[in-house]
């Protein structure tokens, strides 16, 4: 007998084979691209390996990540200078993670005006149900966030500039004074792209970003992650682990592309957007740009301090004359900025906000945010003009 017909004698039946192969492809594959491992089980040579630990030192279980997860979590991670990032399936799902790291029934909690709409949502909705006080506060108020905290504050959110409107805030000072009250910081980091402000060293316990928007980069994938100081690992990793917060590595290696184009994207996407706002400016239609390059922005000075650039999204204020019908005509006439929400792809976008703003800082029903995208910027320009003037 031939050693080929000794190994045919041997073989399992085709049926086991199918699902247990003694075969597989050569390794050494040396691709640039980052392979993609999808997997819930993971196998342990031995029964005493065998254990449920989400740690990303060694692998358990598919849940707290694949190697294509953990590769993106690392990159994070490093961008932002933190001790770890946990992926999670969006910006919203890390709102809600950090809000149930930090808030257990009787905790109160402090979030801006200005936050992301979905966020003050989650305050009014489940968070309320759960026994969690949300109370918001004026972006602008730098330090004097001291005066209200309590004693049951167990966390104080920032979001830098603000959702549509853009306000920047102190973070620095906000962390200063909100460390001395013993309460941890977490920043909504998704317009710096984790990369244009530097949460760490101004001193935040979390940041936060939607990867939905520059390091995805393409409005195909919906990610975020959870960046975290040494200090929160353990209590933000568990929560994680308990609520369940899978997510696809298929989708995170599409994340893992757009990360090596988020140099070039985010410099094209801010000297189109910064000629864009700038003729804005210039029209008589126009009232304010909200733009945190532009003097007008509340905390511009902050921008200046803090950032190292400015991302794709900004809103524009209606002249007077301008009422919701006719801003509708004005959306509704445009051709090259299609009516969406989210932002930070390559296309650009248009978002009208009705009753916007704060109380005391009220935009009626004037503002409309813009995203700029990568379409040649003479076009764009062409296309607010002729929806402008119809
Ligand atoms: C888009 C966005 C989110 C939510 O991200 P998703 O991935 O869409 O869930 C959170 N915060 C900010 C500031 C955002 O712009």
């Amino acid at each position: 007998m031939t050693n080929d017909d000794e190994r045919a004698a041997s073989r399992r039946d085709w049926r086991t084979r199918i699902v247990q192969p003694d075969v597989a492809a050569p390794g050494g594959f040396m691709s640039l691209a980052p392979a993609v491992h999808r997997g819930s089980t993971v196998v342990f040579q031995r029964l005493a390996d065998a254990k449920d630990d989400w740690r990303g030192d060694r692998y358990t279980y598919g849940l707290y990540g694949t190697p294509t997860v953990l590769e993106l979590a690392a990159r994070i991670a490093d961008l932002e200078g933190a001790h770890h990032s946990f992926v999670v399936p969006g910006g919203q799902a890390a709102i809600v993670l950090v809000y149930l790291a930090f808030c257990t029934a009787g905790s109160h909690a402090l979030v801006p005006e200005s936050a992301y709409s979905p966020n003050r949502e989650l305050a009014d909705g489940l968070l309320k149900g759960l026994g969690i006080t949300v109370e918001t506060y004026s972006p602008t108020l730098g330090s004097d966030i001291a005066g209200l905290i309590r004693p049951e504050t167990r966390l104080v959110w920032c979001e830098s500039p603000g959702s549509v409107t853009m306000e920047v805030q102190d973070v620095p000072a906000i962390v200063a004074a909100t460390h001395r009250c013993g309460v941890p910081v977490a920043l909504d980091n998704t317009y710096a792209a984790g990369v244009l402000f530097d949460a760490f060293a101004a001193g935040v316990d979390v940041s936060l970003q939607a990867l939905t928007k520059y390091v995805g980069g393409h409005s195909d994938l919906l990610l975020g992650t959870v960046s975290v100081r040494e200090a929160a690992y353990e209590r933000v990793g568990a929560m994680h682990r308990l609520l369940g917060l899978a997510v696809s590595p298929d989708d995170c290696a599409l994340a893992l592309r757009g990360l090596e184009t988020l140099a070039v994207r985010l410099d094209a996407l801010e000297r189109s957007t910064l000629t864009v706002a700038e003729w804005l400016k210039g029209r008589p239609e126009i009232s304010v740009v909200l733009h945190p390059a532009f003097a007008d922005c509340p905390g511009h000075a902050l921008w200046r301090r803090d950032f190292t650039g400015s991302a794709s999204v900004f809103s524009v204020v209606f002249a007077e004359d301008w009422d919701a019908k006719r801003i509708g005509r004005f959306v509704d006439a445009l051709r090259l900025f299609r009516i969406g929400y989210s932002w930070g792809g390559t296309t650009s976008l248009v978002m009208a906000y009705l009753g916007a703003g704060s109380a005391s800082r009220s935009h009626g029903d004037r503002l409309v945010r813009l995203n700029v995208g990568l379409e040649a910027v003479g076009d764009l320009i062409a296309d607010l003009e002729q929806a402008l003037t119809r």
